[in-house]
């Protein structure tokens, strides 16, 4: 285990919401399967957060990434869908999706955007909705 490793998962038995969800994150964006079952150790002590998202989420969504990429995916098309918590930009900006159209609904206050995966090609029509805090993203899989 790398040090920053080690300052991770210091920071996920921190019980600190913010460094929680950045180490969360970084272990995600790093690939650190290796660390999966440390990460689900502490993830059963972390305390719950009442009202508004519980920051929990994104750990487990970090697991469910790790060990995905672990059995040999090369995006996260297994865990798009209905129910999951991955933002259209993000997939953008980390280069698994791309925009290939978009429409505005202006009066219904949502868009809807047809993408296509980087790795393996599969499409998505995704509805972007504007909630309250933060939009939430309903996934369509467009394969036949
Ligand atoms: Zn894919």
């Amino acid at each position: 285990m790398t040090p920053e490793e080690e300052n991770k998962l210091r920071d996920l038995n921190s019980g600190d919401m913010v460094k929680i969800q950045e180490a969360a994150y970084w272990l995600e964006r790093h690939r650190a399967y290796h660390l999966i079952d440390a990460m689900k150790e502490s993830r059963k002590t972390m305390p719950a957060r009442v009202a508004l998202r519980d920051y929990r989420l994104n750990v487990d969504r970090c697991i469910r990434v790790l060990e995905n990429f672990r059995s040999g995916a090369k995006c996260h098309c297994n865990l798009y869908g209905h129910g999951s918590d991955f933002s259209l930009n993000g997939e953008v900006m980390d280069g698994f999706l791309k925009v290939e159209k978009e429409t505005v609904f202006h009066e219904e206050y949502y868009s809807e955007f047809q993408v296509v995966c980087q790795h393996c090609a599969r499409r998505w029509r995704i509805r972007e909705v504007f909630g309250y805090h933060y939009p939430t993203y309903e996934w369509y899989d467009l394969r036949r």
